[in-house]
């Protein structure tokens, strides 16, 4: 591969340095004001991270551990891995210095990049730790500022690492999914196309950067457009909300667009400029689709990745955006359902698990296909829907009982705001059903419930009636929104059975 393919300059060729890129919001709501970063002046920064890193001994293929708070420098510190050839591994900020220990080892990290308030040298003993904060400070921008700047881009092989993302491990311990130049630049290229972005075109940026969505499918889709990217910390309604009508495209995960709804005065006024709203990472109800539909005008274009693959299917921009549907391939992503479970195969696909060859040949068919562990079921016309994870499938008396099937009765439920299905042990039919309820605020929890059982006999054949409903203030999601099952099933284990 030659320095133009690379994934850097694939993403910067597009971009004008002038033109503003990441715009931060900030100052009170009565008198807001902004700070603008243009293009050039975040790239800028970037080379002169990579030189820091360069002067710390880091050569391309080594592994940058980064566990940072979101801000304009780290995403300059991304650029400045990605052009000096280092291997990226952005880690969830809520990892504790025990967790980080773990990453540290497992990816031989040379340089660990911390918070400047964390700042735990224990937690990673065998890098160089340099603390990066969210407004300038730390050991890296002060040592940026004594480097040379690494101006080229270090050549490499589009079958090179960029990144390595952990996988939210709901079996085991978690994977470092090695993502290459070539699998990112081809799903950023391919969602750039199929959500049909334009010039002029202004990303609404919530998302958090140290997982696939908001550090590869947000940043990548804007980047190649060379737009600009209205930049938050966090996802905040009313922020969210009052930063809209600036907006053409807002990606999200289902709990934004259920907070967003939470904002009394949220509606098509706001969404006046939006062209997509698009959502993923975990399954979005259909009433949330509906409800939302009704409020802002915009119907969400649901899409479907995961981290080992990136984005595989989207519902279409021109066409029916079916709610509880994740649409179609994306180009050059190879789909099928095989024994109930979706495989994919394309440029798209990750190069394995770090230093996991077993766990990577299980994961794979002999004929090169990945296979997702997600249940789904293709249309002949090759519009897929999903039906939970292999993982999460209930045995109850010797039948199989699919989460989603009974989460979409309940859900439909009037006074319900949303729920998980989970099998816990049970000392008669091996798994029992469990229903976790969220009640909506206002709702009248005898009465939802009784109705709920009554919607499920009406619907479901009685094996997979839950055998208790339980109803809690809230579910346990990780930090994209999904919904924690393995701490749901551990909570509840003994429901039926003291023993297990
Ligand atoms: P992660 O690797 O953490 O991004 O998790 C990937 C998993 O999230 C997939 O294997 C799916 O189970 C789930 N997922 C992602 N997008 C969707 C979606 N639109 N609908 C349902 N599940 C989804």
């Amino acid at each position: 591969m030659t320095v133009t393919e690379s994934l850097l300059a694939a993403l910067l060729a597009n971009t004008n340095a002038d033109d503003p890129f990441l715009i931060e919001p900030s100052g009170p709501a009565a008198s807001p004001g902004e700070t603008v970063h243009t293009y050039g002046q975040v790239i800028e920064r970037s080379l002169h991270l990579a030189g820091a890193l360069t002067a710390s001994g880091v050569e391309p293929g080594d592994r940058v551990l980064v566990q940072v708070d979101k801000s304009v420098d780290a995403i300059a510190l991304y650029l400045g891995c990605l052009r000096g050839g280092f291997v990226y591994v952005p880690i969830n900020t809520a990892y504790t210095a025990a967790e980080v220990e773990y990453f540290a080892v497992d990816t031989g990290a040379k340089i660990f990049v911390c918070r400047p308030a964390g700042a735990d040298t224990t937690a990673a003993p065998s890098a160089t730790v340099l603390t990066m904060g969210t407004a300038g400070e730390g050991s890296l921008p002060e040592l940026a500022e004594r480097c040379e700047p690494l101006r080229s881009i270090s050549e490499r092989a589009g079958d090179d690492l960029a990144c390595m993302l952990y996988t939210s491990g709901t079996t085991g311990r978690s994977k470092g999914a090695m993502l290459t130049h070539t699998g990112l630049l081809a799903n950023g290229r391919a969602l750039h196309e199929v959500w049909a972005f334009e010039p002029g075109d202004v990303l609404l940026h919530t998302l958090p950067i140290f997982h696939v969505h908001g550090l590869f499918v947000a940043l990548h889709c804007a980047m190649l457009n060379g737009s600009s990217v209205i930049f938050l910390r966090s996802f905040d309604g009313a922020e969210v909300q009052r930063q809209l009508p600036r907006a053409t495209v807002m990606m999200g995960v289902p709990t934004h667009y259920v907070r967003l709804m939470g904002q009394p005065s949220f509606g098509a006024t706001d969404c006046e400029n939006i062209r997509l709203f698009t959502s993923g990472s975990a399954p979005m109800t259909a009433p949330v689709h509906q409800q939302f539909t009704e409020r802002s005008g915009h119907q969400i274009v649901e899409r479907y990745g995961m981290t080992e693959v990136g984005i595989m299917t989207s519902n279409p921009v021109d066409g029916d955006r079916i709610a509880g549907s994740v649409g179609y391939a994306l180009s050059g992503v190879e789909l099928r359902v095989i024994d109930g479970i979706v495989q994919t195969r394309g440029p798209h696909l990750f190069a394995g698990y770090w230093q996991l060859e077993e766990k990577t040949a299980e994961s794979f068919t002999d004929d090169g296909w990945f296979i997702t562990g997600d249940i789904g079921v293709m249309a002949e016309d090759g519009r897929l829907t999903l039906s939970g994870r292999a993982g999460d499938l209930i045995i109850s008396g010797g039948f199989n009982v699919y989460p989603k099937e009974i989460e979409m009765v309940l859900d439909e439920t009037d006074g319900v705001a949303e729920t998980a299905v989970i099998g816990v042990p049970h000392p008669d039919f091996g798994e029992g059903v469990v229903a976790v309820i969220v009640l909506q605020a206002d709702a009248d929890e005898p009465a939802v419930l009784a109705n709920v059982a009554d919607r499920c006999s009406a619907a479901l054949a009685r094996f997979k009636h839950p055998k208790h409903y339980v109803t809690v203030a809230s579910l346990p999601r990780n930090a994209m929104g999904k919904v924690q099952k393995t701490a749901l099933r551990e909570e509840f284990s003994e429901l039926f059975d003291p023993n297990a």
